[in-house]
């Protein structure tokens, strides 16, 4: 294939950082800064360049580095922080379905993201995807008429090529339970190209109804383009939300957080939950404390319109929903 064939997205995504020496000089972090970090660490470095250019040099202050890079604290051992924190395992129905929650069902489409947040949840999952192909699981689906939902995510679904997705789209429109699909994807943060024409062609010839809930922790991490390529979902009738992660030195203050949802609303984006951070292996250093979370919800609700609080929230593994902490 011809560089000009390659789609500008898969380009722009060539050019993450995942060399972490690489992306140290570029930041211009002196050898102690460096000795705070992993260079080699288990779950990968992966970052996308345009959130490393927005990511402040030589310092380790700064809260989209913080997300990205890999700080020796992972290698810190807790033993109430583990692998599975919310129970994925527990409600596998196939290697790539998780059935937690009435209605709704959860496609693990691909283990591969746009970047690798060092507080994923799922960053231990056995993704045991041998394959892109679906056929097992839109059987189990098709076979329970209690589910109208489909949540795609991974990974990041938006990972997968147009006709991969467009065929799985086709296929879950054409099962008549299933009324809307839901994306949970990071990829408009750290690549908006990602949401080019043949995409939006694609769900425009889908009937199915979407959603799109988005990852964003910090208004650093947004721009004008990433608005611009959620303002042509939206434009196609969409909803778009967004949902954040509570995480130490990142954004667990009343400012951050209102600067960060401000944002959102101003472009038509629902700030839709801000989760309490799941205990997984090697992110214990991100952990606020719920009474603190509680504290800046409180604040935040004496600021914010109603529309643009999120809800703060937290999954506990064996539940069959959300837990609504505020
Ligand atoms: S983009 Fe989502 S799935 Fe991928 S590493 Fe970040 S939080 Fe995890």
């Amino acid at each position: 294939m011809s560089a000009s064939a390659v789609p500008l997205w898969k380009q722009v995504l060539r050019q993450n950082f995942t060399d972490f020496t690489k992306l140290a000089d570029f930041l211009e972090l002196s050898e102690l800064q460096r000795q705070a970090m992993v260079a080699r660490p288990r779950f990968t470095l992966n970052l996308p360049m345009r959130l490393a250019k927005k990511i402040a040099k030589g310092t380790l202050d700064d809260p989209l580095l913080k997300q990205f890079l890999p700080s020796i604290l992972e290698n810190s051992i807790d033993s109430s922080f583990v692998a599975d924190p919310v129970g994925d395992q527990l409600c596998r129905k196939s290697s790539k379905l998780i059935h937690k929650y009435q209605g709704r069902a959860l496609l693990v489409c691909t283990s591969a993201c746009a970047m690798h947040c060092r507080y994923c949840f799922r960053q231990h999952f056995d993704y045991n995807i041998t394959n892109k192909i679906f056929e097992e699981e839109l059987l189990l689906i098709a076979a329970d008429t209690s589910i109208n939902e489909v949540i795609l995510s991974g990974g990041d679904p938006l990972s997968l090529d147009n006709k991969i997705l467009s065929e799985l789209l086709q296929s879950l429109a054409s099962i008549p339970h299933i009324r809307k699909v839901r994306f949970h994807t990071r990829f408009p943060i750290g690549i908006p190209e990602r949401i080019d024409t043949p995409f939006l062609d694609m769900l425009k010839s889908v009937p199915l109804q979407f959603w799109f809930v988005i990852h964003c922790n910090h208004a650093n991490e947004l721009d004008a383009d990433i608005f611009s390529a959620l303002k042509s979902i939206q434009k196609l009738g969409i909803p778009v939300l967004n949902m954040s992660v509570l995480l130490k030195d990142v954004n667990d203050s009343v400012e951050a957080l209102k600067e960060l949802c401000t944002a959102l609303v101003d472009h038509g984006v629902f700030p839709y939950y801000l989760n309490q951070l799941d205990r997984v292996q090697g992110a214990a250093h991100f952990e606020v404390p719920e009474a603190r979370g509680i504290e800046i919800m409180q604040k935040l609700a004496t600021e914010l319109p109603g529309y643009g609080l999120p809800r703060y929230i937290k999954e506990i593994s064996g539940k069959t929903g959300k837990t609504i902490i505020v």
